[in-house]
């Protein structure tokens, strides 16, 4: 028998409830399988300061080093509940990124997923969706404008500015590179580079690095392109991509976007990367707009525990029954609100509605 501890980190918003989802599907898989998964909850976030005093709180760290994966919830506030909090203790410069920083998740893998029967989700139109989205935006995680140094102050004439770098070293562009060709060797051999060369340094490094690694993947087809223009295909052609690599920033940005062509960010599973330690979070953030009204969508965080399966356990086949079991709820004819509107000739379901329905099929 194996036996894995996870940490859970609920987050903030909609957190709590996803993973109470999320919860239910590992039962599941230790159900029928020669594992056991200790789940250890731990304090994350804005909820995490307000009662400990610290969104990234000692003892959450202490759970999550002993940890072999971690699943994380969304975390923080609403732009006005945020100011309740520190700038500097807020959930993302508090708790998100030095937990990226802790485990060193440099490669962040961000599917945007939509087969070609739930095209009526998406806002684009059927015949742009041809027979169905799927491609795989990779991030870098851990550098860049995120990253780098910062400064704020009062200039020569008096007035407040702010200086942030956009960092990146050869080695770190390198190691998420291979990630990237790696990974297109396993697809299409097709590799989609944006940047921004025309105006970033960085992306002038990158690109060299990449002409670099592209020697040792003579298969893969790199297609170069401006993140701008990316943003605008992906809306146009989106299945045109198979693997995308790019930065920090970019990444985050697109891979929202990404969402958005989809239906909704709650279809936005990720896994975040490290060489020693990984850790599994939906894309999208804590939804207060929705938050505690049990409508959220569990597909992002049900697919974070899919990927973690699949990358941090070797179960690779139950890893694609999970999806198989959402597809195929989907198939069914129930939808979450964030995808269908009432009438739209769907069964709509609650948040708990859809792990139940999910744990059903799974178990089938
Ligand atoms: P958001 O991603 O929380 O929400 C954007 C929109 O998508 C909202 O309308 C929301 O209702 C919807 N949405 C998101 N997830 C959904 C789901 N699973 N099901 C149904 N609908 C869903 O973005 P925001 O409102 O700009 O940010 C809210 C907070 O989340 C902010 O404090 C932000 O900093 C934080 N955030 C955290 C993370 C993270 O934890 N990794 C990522 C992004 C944003």
């Amino acid at each position: 028998m194996k036996s894995y501890k996870i940490a859970l980190l609920a987050g903030d918003g909609i957190g709590p409830e996803i993973m109470q989802e999320a919860i239910k599907i590992f039962k599941v898989i230790e159900s029928r399988n020669e594992v056991q998964f200790e789940l250890i909850p731990a304090p994350f976030g804005a909820n995490a300061y307000f009662s400990h005093g610290h969104p990234f709180p000692d003892e959450t760290k202490a759970v999550c080093d002993k940890a072999d994966a971690i699943l994380k919830g969304p975390i923080g506030l609403s732009h006005e509940e945020s100011k309740k909090i520190p700038v500097e203790l807020q959930p993302e410069r508090g708790a998100l990124l030095p937990l990226r920083r802790r485990y060193n998740t440099y490669a962040n893998f961000r599917p945007v997923s939509l087969p070609k029967e739930l095209a009526h989700f998406s806002p684009l139109k059927p015949e742009i969706i041809g027979d169905g989205i799927d491609l795989l935006m990779i991030r870098e995680l851990v550098g860049g404008l995120y990253f780098g140094e910062k400064e704020t102050g009062i200039n020569d004439q008096g007035l407040r500015y702010v200086k942030e770098s956009l960092e990146y070293d050869e080695e770190q562009i390198r190691r998420i590179l291979h990630v990237a060709f790696k990974q297109a060797m396993r697809r299409k051999k097709i590799l989609h580079n944006i940047h921004k060369s025309n105006v970033l340094k960085s992306s002038v490094l990158w690109n060299e690095v990449l002409e670099e690694v592209a020697v040792e993947y003579p298969d893969v087809e790199v297609r170069h392109l401006l993140v701008d223009a990316a943003a605008t295909l992906l809306c146009l052609n989106p299945t045109q991509f198979d693997v995308m690599v790019m930065e920090n920033m970019f990444g985050d940005i697109l891979s929202d976007q990404g969402g958005g062509i989809l239906g909704s960010l709650g279809l936005m599973p990720s896994a975040c990367l490290g060489d020693e330690k990984a850790y599994y979070e939906p894309s999208h953030g804590s939804a207060p707009d929705i938050a505690g009204k049990n409508i959220a969508n569990p597909y992002s965080m049900i697919g974070s525990v899919a990927m973690m399966l699949e990358n941090s356990f070797d179960m690779e086949e139950e890893a694609k029954n999970v999806w198989n079991a959402m597809q195929s709820v989907f198939a069914d004819g129930y939808s979450t609100p964030d995808l269908s509107k009432p009438g739209a000739n769907v069964k709509m379901i609650n948040t708990d509605e859809f792990g139940d329905k999910v744990v059903e099929k799974l178990s089938q």
